[in-house]
């Protein structure tokens, strides 16, 4: 999975130049030269092997496309290195053709692995380097071993031996910087850094280097286990570039005393060979103990500046925000509280208060609940709306809650809580839902009101039985054919009037559409409820009306009554009513019906008198 932007994630830039690209060569050429010319102490491979580490570092942050001439022109010098300085011309190209390899498998394992940063940024990403190397050298050490076995005899497998450590090692060794130089890294920071910092790396360098001279060049007592001490702290100091010119620095000494046969490796007996293995495992070590520093040190200072980003935005939010911001802790007491809260709170220190304080007295059993909910789940969000009295007016405030979870412990460190004042939504909800649940013309509630007004009652109706009566205008037509649409308008309204006079608190009065009005009554007897037919029905019938000149008439109603005492939908009450309504009109209109009964007069004795 190779794109054409290999590099997108690495800073500071994405491709080599082609100047750089020579110079990466030169460093090649010169340094595997070197390396030929001083480590083939067995006559065999070289035993320190820099030419991979500096071919990776040159592919990766470069085009794919681009990769076929840099991996020929890495051949030809890898060639011309061999053949003046190692097995001579003809066995240097198959040889060159393995080094080229290795470089090729190495960077194309890295990329398919590409961690999210940079390969030196992240613990992943360190692994997946070395997972890369290994990898790389060991598909390469097999035909690198029975190259130099074909050239010098001896075992392949000790030739393969040498291959892995001294490629292996090399390349893991030499990496980390040239990848540094490669990207402009290095280039970056000298550019970059301050004084300040320049100074501290470089006094960082110097004590290491002091310390290596004191361990690598004495042979009294073994001292290479010091130079960890300042390696470690320039690391921690000055980060990834402390850790990799700590271990280069290192590295120096290390070589110099070994090939000088001074200090610690004059001590030990061994060939040539095993001591520069010793030396590169050694130096790895070294790496793998300071290049995770440095990535912990980078993660601490990113996660620093992500953490003072959101608090700069955070004060700013809640500095000027009319939303509340409060922290509380896990007992649900204010532990932070942001400006807008002090106005909620009319002035009054909140903090160390628990935040039903901030509540009417009756909802505090509710906000405790909430707040136990939102610690039994801590990823949801917890809403409450609920209404305040504040200065003799009432607040609608719309709270959000979520408890903070503690990775580490099965507890919360607190609840973060917004409140947020949401009087104006609220009234205008409810000016539009009264206003949608309105009769305009009458003020009393609608067919839909009071639809929702008898769902809960219908419910319930088995155990709580109530009436429903439905009143309808007689000969109303004739109203409005005889004085006009208006007249009977106002008619009507005289009517609703009369209605609200005569209903008792347990009524609830709409108008179901036209000239038919219905009440539901709760809570009374049958007698009530006849007695309150009655006396409705007169009161419209005593309405005068001399709203036109010369005009002066009166109207009536017929009423049907029916008792609700089981579960049915609102269309079948309805229906229940029309039936006694229906037969008052037949029965001369004018007259109070009541579901199952004759006529009112059988069970009621008529007390109100029409006149
Ligand atoms: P009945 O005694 O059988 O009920 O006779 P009615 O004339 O009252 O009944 P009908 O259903 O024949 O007529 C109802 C009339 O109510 C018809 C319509 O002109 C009138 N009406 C309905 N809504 C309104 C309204 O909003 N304003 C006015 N002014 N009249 C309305
Ligand atoms: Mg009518
Ligand atoms: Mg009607």
């Amino acid at each position: 999975m190779l794109t054409g932007d290999p590099m997108r994630f690495l800073d500071p830039k994405p491709f080599l130049q082609a100047k750089e690209i020579v110079h990466a060569g030169l460093a090649f050429f010169a340094l595997t030269s070197l390396t030929i010319a001083w480590s083939r102490f067995s006559g065999g491979l070289a035993l320190v092997w820099p030419g991979t580490a500096i071919l990776v570092a040159t592919l990766l942050p470069q085009d794919v496309r681009k990769w076929f001439p840099i991996l020929t022109a890495f051949a030809l010098l890898s060639w011309l290195a061999t053949a003046l300085f190692g097995f001579g011309p003809k066995v240097a190209v198959p040889l060159a053709i393995v080094n080229v390899f290795e470089g090729f498998v190495i960077t194309t394992l890295m990329l398919a692995l590409r961690p999210q940063r940079d390969w030196l940024e992240s613990v992943s990403g360190l692994q997946r380097m070395i997972v890369s190397v290994v990898l790389g050298t060991s598909l390469s050490a097999l035909p690198g071993s029975l190259l130099a076995h074909w050239m010098v005899g001896e075992s392949w497998k000790q030739h393969g031996l040498e291959w892995l450590v001294g490629h292996g090692l090399g390349t893991f060794l030499f990496f980390p910087l040239a990848l540094m130089i490669s990207t402009g890294v290095i280039k970056n920071q000298i550019r970059k850094g301050s004084a300040r910092e320049t100074i501290e790396c470089s006094l960082h360098c110097a004590s290491i280097a002091v310390v290596c001279a004191m361990a690598f060049f004495q042979d009294t007592i073994a001292l290479l286990y010091l130079p960890v001490v300042p390696l470690m702290y320039a690391s921690f100091r000055c980060g990834r570039i402390g850790a990799v010119l700590g271990v280069l620095i290192v590295a120096t000494f290390g070589a110099v005393s070994l090939s000088m046969e001074q200090g610690f490796f004059r001590q030990i007996e061994w060939t040539l060979a095993g001591e520069v293995q010793l030396l590169q495992l050694y130096l790895a070590i070294l790496l793998m103990l300071a290049l995770p520093t440095t990535v912990a040190l980078k993660q601490h200072k990113l996660l620093l500046a992500e953490l003072r980003e959101k608090r700069a935005l955070e004060c700013l939010v809640s500095d000027h925000t009319d939303d509340v911001l409060l922290n509380l802790d896990p007992r649900g007491h204010i532990r932070y509280c942001s400006q807008a809260g002090h106005r909620l709170s009319g002035g009054e220190d909140v903090i160390g208060e628990p935040l039903t304080i901030l509540f009417d007295p009756l909802d505090q059993q509710l906000v405790r609940m909430t707040l136990v909910q939102a610690k039994e789940n801590p990823e949801t969000t917890r809403t409450l709306e609920r209404a305040v009295i504040r200065d003799d007016e009432v607040v609608w405030l719309d709270t959000k809650l979520q408890a903070v979870p503690n990775p580490d412990l099965d507890e919360i460190l607190g609840y973060a809580v917004t409140i947020r004042d949401v009087t104006n939504r609220k009234l205008a909800e409810i000016k539009m839902r009264r206003e949608a649940e309105t009769d305009t013309l009458t003020g009393l509630a609608n067919r839909r009101a009071l639809l929702r007004h008898l769902e809960p009652r219908l419910c319930h109706a088995e155990i709580r039985p109530f009436f429903i009566v439905l009143i309808d205008l007689d000969f109303f037509k004739v109203v409005n054919d005889n004085y006009g649409h208006v007249t009977g308008d106002q008619v009507l309204v005289n009517v609703a009037r009369a209605m609200c006079k005569v209903a008792t608190p347990e009524c609830f009065i709409g108008r179901l559409g036209g000239e038919e009005f219905a009440i539901v009554a709760e809570g009374l007897t049958l007698t009530n409820v006849i007695e309150l037919c009655e006396e409705l029905r007169a009161a419209i019938a005593k309405l005068q009306f001399d709203i036109i000149e010369d005009a002066d008439f009166r109207v009536t109603a017929s009423l049907g009554v029916a008792a609700i005492s089981s579960a049915m939908t609102p269309a079948e009450a309805l229906s229940k009513a029309d039936q006694p309504l229906y037969a008052a009109k037949a029965r001369g209109r004018n007259r109070t019906e009541i579901a199952g009964a004759r006529n009112v007069a059988q069970i009621y004795p008529l007390r109100v008198t029409v006149a």
